[in-house]
């Protein structure tokens, strides 16, 4: 990618804008497209209702204005309780064998929001989209309710009948599968029950785990460890297809995000800023905040890694296992290149590789940082508690294929649904037909409960007693915020049913576990922990030391002969929004547009546009329309038809595909979303493989929003390299974009107006009235998660609209975040750019609207007055930035009064936050919810209406991993924002049309390689 950059730079959002397609230009200009007017046709509306019912619901039309409802105030108020105040209570979030530390605002006694725990070593406060989506996965009306036998209504006292007989017998065969799992207690219960069948065995299934990485130490170090980077620690990170900043790429993202903005944070032209090394076959995340990115299809990448190992070892001790190892990539430019960085970085550098690649990668690259003196400073690695060796992929198959030759009568799964995720080649399904009894514990009736004779509904984890470790061994607690929903048990709960046949209560199974973890007063000790979310007694996992393995050598010499296949190559990942499929029945996570393609409700076969010449497919997306061709994959497990869809910066003869999708049972928003990868990937070929792919001539409908709200054609994003800042401090403003002043600027300063051009309108703002509010985003550090746009969505009741309404570019996001590529095709450099209301001074909306429904405030906000919309839209027509959102069909308005479940779904508003109801435009309000709520307490306790800087929290903000959100008081200098404004590379959008917008942007830098650039 290019590093010059020039006024004449252009950015792009899509390959039709590129190529300055006519239909394009004439789309762009239009704000609203067509069909805006009513859900005529029946197919909309019923594909409408389905996602609503489940998300968001609605279940009719029928009316069109407010929505009205009584409500009934406290006949006793709680002493404790004052109505309107939110409580917050720490809690853990498990994800596989990690936890992440929360904290979940609850109104009136059920969970609205969820925060990251500023204590809490896994989230420091900040969040992911999984973490900020559970709050809706909680309340979906579409989990499983009660226990079932062979599909028939039962309720847990039935079950708990069963068990007491069935598990009388101690010495039946029974295959326990669980998913992966850090909790002490469930550790303590598993012994239990191995301790009582002495014919049990126990797997773990995850269909995407760090088995390799894991594997990889046992090679190079001969134990099993895992491996924790220091993003904050180094200089130079080269990422092999490691998407360590996403939550599908990487267990520890939010913290490794953290510390990577950490590294590239810079306030002035003396700071400095790691550079980024991304070797991948797919644009990810982590990818588009590469100072250098190569594109490489999965098997060269492997090849990749064993050529730089060759290269190494001519300069470094302990890597005499590559002594004179070369391949067909060690002539490649860029293993110079890295060898020359590593070597100038020793100690703070930092190799890591995608958990997808084989253990002979990671043992490598743990070999690597070992000779480079990274591991015990920017890298780490540390013993695991409860492994052994039927944690992994192997120990499952083996025990599918015992099952399938008859080896047991009984099959407990707790959570995990390996009907649909399991290696095609193990054949699951008809394995399981060879046991008798068929025990599931499952979220939803899932692929897995169908094909088991007992299913049993599972608590959520705001519903449960747990624990759990964090990726870094923080011990942690999960409390519950709620009583089930559902009356559904917790997997330590079922554990404890099938051991004594009697129903177990969770809150005495966690704290009989923690008995042994206290040595001090236990009851203190006790609250302390539930009320910090985390034993703050303990601390992490200790650092091992370790060395080279003696057989290191031996081992991985045979397995670096690696093949580069000729033919076109599958790639399968988890789904950046989805994951494996267990988030699918979430509304927020299938239209959270993906952070690359910015596609919502679908998986498609990402490939590179010369692929897709090459498979005689267009280049190109036709315009204005959605359709887009599909190709047949075929290997020789399986064939899949899916939606082709061309991605700039794709390596070529390479197709990535998304598993998770392609549900037929688990819910309403799931089911008929998107196409099941899983029967493409064996056990041995899980990750990447050669496939026949061929164009079958069809044409599929994909709801992309990457050209919606197009401000095409003008300076959105501003960046340089960290050089050309050091150069030229000021290279962002206008003048040196343009080679020009903005225009009207002299005649302001003519007239003494400082505040920037001439204007006809006055600013509308109380000059004198303090605070003033503003916001600054910083394009250095955004790496375009998506996290803000969630967080805004749960906290201000947005609804989810579908992937027909995505497709009419009506969906509802208060905050976009529009992803631009600059460059060639082949290789672009990639920009994310969150974009939320400006809150202009000179607001083009309020001097449009005929009714004065968006006026400003005297702290100068942008405010939108609902009650007295009357939906002209003309605001919206008139929006530069194209932030206002219209409420076409009040669809919020049915959840609140029909429905399966309204009371379920009325429990997941925010009742700081009006319901938006048909025919008024919204937009971000800046949380005015919580600006206020700041200003009261501040009044109460200091008299002052001015909160301390840092005690107002937009939810982007306070979500962002990055912390490159900033939102304060501007009459104050010495706010963290007013900071931010003063700094070199602040610049607003759109200057020139003088509408003076509060929220402002840091320029984006890079930091390439001098050698390079
Ligand atoms: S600003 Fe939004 S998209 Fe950017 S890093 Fe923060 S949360 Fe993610």
């Amino acid at each position: 990618m290019s590093d010059q950059k020039t006024n004449d730079t252009t950015y792009w959002k899509s390959l039709s804008e590129l190529a300055k397609n006519k239909e394009y230009e004439k789309y762009a200009e239009r704000e609203f497209p067509e069909d805006a007017s009513e859900l005529t046709d029946q197919v909309s509306r019923r594909s409408f209702l389905r996602v609503m019912g489940a998300s968001i619901a609605l279940a009719g039309f029928a009316s069109c204005r407010k929505p009205y409802q009584k409500i009934l105030p406290f006949s006793k108020q709680p002493e404790d309780r004052v109505l309107g105040v939110p409580y917050f209570y720490a809690t853990s979030m498990p994800f596989q064998d990690t936890v992440a530390g929360l904290l979940i605002e609850n109104s009136e006694g059920r969970p609205s929001k969820v925060e990251g725990n500023e204590m809490h070593p896994s989230s420091r406060g900040k969040t992911s989209i999984y973490h900020q989506a559970s709050i809706l996965g909680m309340y979906d009306p579409d989990r499983s309710r009660h226990p079932r036998r062979n599909g028939e209504q039962v309720s847990y006292s039935d079950f708990a009948q069963f068990a007491a007989s069935h598990f009388s017998d101690t010495d039946r065969n029974i295959l326990f599968i669980s998913e992966a799992s850090s909790s002490p207690s469930r550790q303590r219960l598993k012994e239990n029950v191995m301790s009582r069948f002495s014919n049990a065995q126990w797997v773990t299934h995850e269909p995407f785990n760090d088995d390799n990485r894991i594997e990889g130490t046992n090679i190079a170090f001969g134990q099993r460890l895992r491996t924790v980077n220091h993003f904050d620690e180094a200089d130079i990170v080269v990422s092999f297809d490691d998407d360590f900043m996403s939550p599908s790429g990487h267990k520890n993202s939010v913290e490794a995000a953290r510390q990577f903005s950490m590294a590239r944070n810079v306030k002035s032209v003396e700071d400095s800023m790691s550079r980024l090394y991304s070797i991948e076959n797919s644009y990810s995340i982590t990818g588009s905040m590469a100072d250098h990115r190569l594109r490489l299809k999965s098997s060269e990448i492997e090849a990749m890694v064993y050529a730089l190992a060759g290269r190494l070892a001519q300069d470094l001790n302990g890597l005499s296992a590559f002594s004179g190892y070369s391949n067909d990539m060690s002539g490649h430019d860029m293993i110079e290149t890295l060898a020359a960085e590593l070597l100038a970085n020793r100690s703070n550098s930092i190799i890591t590789a995608g958990t997808g690649h084989n253990p002979a990668v990671h043992a490598t690259i743990s070999a690597l940082n070992n000779a480079l003196g990274n591991i015990g400073s920017a890298v780490t690695v540390h013993e695991l508690p409860f492994q052994d060796n039927a944690n992994n992929s192997a120990a499952f198959a083996e025990a599918v294929a015992d099952a399938r030759s008859g080896a047991f009568d009984t099959v407990v799964i707790l959570g995990s649904n390996p009907v649909f995720t399991a290696a095609a080649d193990l054949q699951f399904e008809d394995a399981l037909s060879n046991i008798d009894t068929k025990i599931h514990l499952s979220d939803y009736v899932d692929e897995t409960s169908q094909a088991c004779d007992w299913h049993v509904n599972r608590a959520h984890f705001m519903e449960s007693w747990g624990d759990g470790l964090a990726y870094t061994g923080q011990r942690s607690i999960i409390q519950p915020q709620i009583a089930p929903l559902f009356d559904g048990v917790s997997d330590i709960e079922l554990l404890h049913t099938i051991v004594t046949g009697e129903a177990g209560n969770g809150y005495d199974l966690v704290r009989e576990t923690w008995q042994d973890v206290f040595s001090g007063d236990f009851e203190t000790q006790w609250e302390q922990t539930l009320h910090e979310g985390m034993d703050i007694t303990g601390s992490g996992f200790p650092a091992a030391s370790v060395s080279i393995d003696s057989g290191f050598a031996s081992q991985i010499q045979p397995m670096l002969e690696t093949g580069v296949s000729d033919g076109i190559e599958i790639t399968i990942k988890p789904d950046p929004t989805l994951f494996d499929g267990r988030y699918a029945n979430n509304g927020w996570l299938q239209e959270l547009p993906d952070p690359m393609t910015k596609i919502t409700w679908d998986n498609v076969a990402l490939m590179s546009p010369s692929t897709a010449e090459s498979l005689g497919l267009p280049r190109e997306r036709a315009f204005n329309s959605s359709d887009v061709p599909v190709v047949r994959i075929e290997t020789s497990d399986g064939a899949i038809e899916i939606a082709a869809w061309v991605q700039p910066g794709h390596a070529d003869n390479s197709i990535t595909l998304y598993a998770g999708y392609g549900r037929n049972t688990i819910g309403r928003v799931a089911d008929g979303v998107g196409v099941d990868v899983y029967p493409l990937r064996t056990t041995d070929n899980s990750y990447y493989r050669t496939a026949d792919v061929s164009a079958t001539g069809q044409m599929y409908e994909i709801a992309c929003v990457q050209d919606h709200n197009s401000i095409e054609g003008r300076d959105m994003v501003r960046e340089a390299t960290l050089d050309q800042y050091r150069e030229n401090p000021n290279f962002s403003s206008y003048e040196s974009v343009h080679g020009y002043e903005v225009p009207g600027i002299e005649e302001a300063e003519h007239e003494g107006d400082s505040k920037g051009p001439i204007s006809l309108f006055d600013e509308q703002y109380g000059p004198d009235y303090q605070p003033q509010w503003g916001m600054a985003i910083d394009l250095n550090t955004c790496f375009g998660c998506g996290v803000c746009t969630i967080a805004c969505q749960a906290e201000n009741n947005i609804p989810v609209v579908g992937k027909r309404e995505v497709s009419r570019r009506r969906i509802m996001h208060w905050i976009r975040t529009d992803r631009y590529y600059e460059g060639d095709e082949d290789n672009p450099g990639v920009y994310h750019q969150p974009v939320p209301c400006m809150h202009c001074e000179l607001a083009p909306c309020e001097q449009v609207c005929p009714v004065a429904a968006t006026v400003h405030s005297e702290d100068g906000m942008n405010q939108m007055t609902y009650n007295r919309c009357i939906g002209t839209r003309y605001c919206a027509n008139n929006c530069p930035f194209k932030v206002r959102r219209f409420n076409f069909f009040h669809y919020s308005q049915e959840y609140l009064t029909t429905g399966d479940d309204p009371e379920i779904i009325q429990m997941a508003m925010n009742p700081e936050v009006t319901i938006r109801f048909r025919g008024v435009m919204e937009k971000c309000s800046y949380c005015v919810q919580r600006v206020n709520r700041a200003k009261i307490e501040t009044r109460k306790e200091t008299g002052s209406r001015k909160p301390a800087d840092g005690t107002v929290k937009t939810a982007c903000q306070q979500a962002c991993p990055a912390d490159a959100i900033t939102f304060g008081d501007l009459t104050d200098r010495e706010s963290v924002v007013s900071q931010h404004k003063m700094n070199e590379r602040n610049y607003v959008m759109l200057e020139e049309i003088n509408v003076r917008p509060r929220t402002s942007y840091l320029a984006k830098l890079r930091n390439p390689n001098p050698e390079l650039t």
